[in-house]
C-alpha cells in the first residue's frame, strides 16, 4: 500500500516541533515525512536581537537540522519554497516540484513595512541569521569608519530603532550593552552616540503592564536611549528616517543605522498560493487546518488565532508556534492512522511573557506574577533553554543552552 506523504515546510519552532513529534509517533511503514527548509540549520528567532547587536555570536543562535531529526524516518530537502499548487497537491521549490498528501505550512512571518517608502532599501530588519549578522557588521563598520575619517560625521553613530514592541525593546537592551564596548574598541567618546526609539503608539510596549513598561523605559533611558513616543516613522532615506510632525509635516532624523522592528505579517508564499488570508496570515480552523483545505495545516506566524476573550488575534509567538506544532502532529497522526476520534482543538496555553533588557535584566509576567531584574532575566534564559529542550532534548541544551544565569 502507498504510504501517505506528509510535507512540512519550515524548520522553525512550529515545523521542528511537528517533525520531532511525528518521527516519534509514526513508524517508517506508516508515512513518508519530508521537511523542507531554505537552510540546513534552524535558528532561534527569539535570540536574533542578541546576534544583531553583537552580544551573542551568530553561530550560538543556530544548530544543524540533522542533529534533531531522525534521517531514517525524515527526508530533509534544503530548498526555498516559492508557491503551493493546492489543486495539484504540489509545492513549488526553487529546485523543482514535490507532491504531498498532507501539508504543514510553518514558514514563519516576514517584516511588515506597511508600504512605508524607503524602508525596504534603507532599513535593516531582525529577521534571520544573515540579517542579524548584517546589522552587527554594519554598526561595527560605522564605528570603524568614524574612527578613521578626518571630517567626523556624528550621525554615523546614531542608531534608530523603529517600533517599541518586544523586538525593538529587546534589541535596545542588547545594543545599549554593546555600544560602550564599541566605543572602547574604536576610541570613540560615548557622548557622541545617539540611540533613538521611535514608536507610533502613545506608549512603549503597547498593551503591556504599565508598571513593567515604566521599569523598562527607566532602564533604557539610563543607558542613553531617547524615546520618541507617539511619533510615526513615515519614510527612510540613505541619510536616516522621516517622522511625522504635526498634521502633514515630517521631520528628518539623520542616522547611520536604522533598524525596523515595527511588526510582522505572515509568509508571502501564503499570499501567492491563493489560500484565504489576512496580511498573509491564515485564520485557521480550531484543528489548525486552513479553511477549505482539509489536508493543509498552517501553524506559527503565518496562522491567525483569535483570542475569544478580547476578540483580537493572539500576538504571534514562538510559545504558540511550538504548542501548535504538538497539536498539529497529534492531529496528523489521527488522520494517518484513520482514527475515528475528532481532531484536537488548539487552544493557546499562555504561560507568560518575558522581555529581556540586555543580558542581566528583564521584565515579565509569568503565571500571572510580575517579575523584573535578575529574576526575570533568569526566567528568560530558562524559557530559551526550554525551547531547545522541547525540540532537541538535553543534549541540545548542553550544546547550545544559556548557562550564564547569575
Ligand atoms: P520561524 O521560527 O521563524 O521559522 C520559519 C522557518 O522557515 C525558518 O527556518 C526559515 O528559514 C524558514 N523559511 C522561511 N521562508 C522560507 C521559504 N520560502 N522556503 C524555505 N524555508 C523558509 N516569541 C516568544 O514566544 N518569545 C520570545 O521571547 C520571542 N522573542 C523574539 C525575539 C525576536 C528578536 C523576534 C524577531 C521574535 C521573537 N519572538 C518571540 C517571536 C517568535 O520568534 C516567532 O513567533 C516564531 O519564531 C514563529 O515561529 P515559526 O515556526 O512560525 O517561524
Ligand atoms: P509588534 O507588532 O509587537 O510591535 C511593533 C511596534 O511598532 C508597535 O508598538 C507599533 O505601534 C509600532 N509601529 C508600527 N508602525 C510604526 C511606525 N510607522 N512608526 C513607529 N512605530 C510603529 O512587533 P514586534 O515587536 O516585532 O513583535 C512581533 C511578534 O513577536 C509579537 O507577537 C511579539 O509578541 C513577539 N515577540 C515576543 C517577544 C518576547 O516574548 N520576549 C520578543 C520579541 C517579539
Amino acid at each position: 500500500m502507498r504510504k501517505p506523504k506528509i510535507v512540512v515546510l519550515g524548520a522553525g519552532y512550529g515545523g521542528l516541533m511537528t517533525v520531532t513529534r511525528l518521527q516519534k509517533a509514526l513508524g517508517q511503514d506508516e508515512a513518508n515525512i519530508v521537511l523542507v527548509n531554505k537552510n540546513d540549520y534552524h535558528y532561534e528567532t527569539t535570540w536574533l536581537h542578541e546576534a544583531s547587536a553583537g552580544t551573542l555570536h551568530h553561530d550560538r543562535v543556530r544548530y544543524d537540522i540533522d542533529s534533531v531529526i531522525n534521517r531514517s524516518k525524515v527526508e530533509f530537502i534544503r530548498a526555498e519554497v516559492e508557491d503551493i499548487k493546492t489543486d495539484e497537491k504540489k509545492v513549488v521549490l526553487n529546485t523543482g516540484e514535490i507532491d504531498y498528501d498532507y501539508l504543514v505550512f510553518a514558514l514563519g512571518g516576514e517584516s511588515e513595512t506597511f508600504g512605508i517608502e524607503g524602508l525596504k532599501e534603507h532599513a535593516f530588519t531582525i529577521s534571520n541569521v544573515n540579517a542579524a549578522r548584517q546589522i552587527r557588521e554594519h554598526i561595527d563598520y560605522q564605528f570603524a569608519t568614524y574612527a578613521m575619517e578626518t571630517e567626523k560625521k556624528d550621525e554615523r553613530l546614531t542608531i534608530v530603532v523603529g517600533g517599541a514592541g518586544f523586538t525593538g525593546i529587546e534589541f535596545l537592551g542588547e545594543i545599549t550593552n554593546r555600544v560602550p564596548e564599541l566605543c572602547r574598541e574604536y576610541d570613540i567618546d560615548y557622548s557622541k552616540v545617539r540611540i533613538y526609539c521611535v514608536e507610533a503608539a502613545p506608549m512603549v510596549l503597547p498593551g503591556f503592564d504599565p508598571e513593567l513598561v515604566k521599569y523598562a523605559v527607566a532602564h533604557l533611558e539610563k543607558k542613553g536611549v531617547e524615546f520618541k513616543i507617539g511619533t510615526a516613522i513615515k519614510g527612510a532615506t540613505p541619510e536616516g528616517i522621516k517622522v511625522a510632525k504635526g498634521e502633514d509635516e515630517t521631520e528628518e532624523i539623520k542616522a547611520g543605522t536604522v533598524v525596523w522592528a515595527a511588526g510582522v505579517r505572515g509568509s508571502s508564499v501564503i499570499e501567492k498560493s491563493g489560500i484565504e488570508n489576512m496580511r498573509a496570515r491564515v485564520k485557521v480552523n480550531p484543528d489548525l487546518r486552513a479553511p477549505g483545505h482539509d489536508n493543509i495545516f498552517v501553524i506559527g506566524d503565518s496562522s491567525l488565532i483569535i483570542n475569544e476573550e478580547i476578540n483580537r488575534p493572539y500576538p504571534p509567538t514562538a510559545q504558540i508556534a511550538m504548542q501548535q506544532g504538538e497539536v498539529c502532529a497529534r492531529n496528523l497522526v489521527k488522520l494517518i492512522k484513520g482514527s475515528e476520534d475528532a481532531l484536537e482543538t488548539f487552544t493557546p496555553d499562555i504561560k507568560g511573557t518575558v522581555c529581556s533588557l540586555g543580558d542581566d535584566d528583564a521584565i515579565g509576567v509569568v503565571f500571572g506574577k510580575k517579575v523584573t531584574g535578575t529574576k526575570a532575566s533568569f526566567m528568560k534564559k530558562m524559557v530559551d533553554n526550554r525551547a531547545l529542550y522541547m525540540i532537541g532534548g538535553p543534549s541540545l541544551v548542553l550544546k547550545k543552552g544559556k548557562f550564564n544565569v547569575l
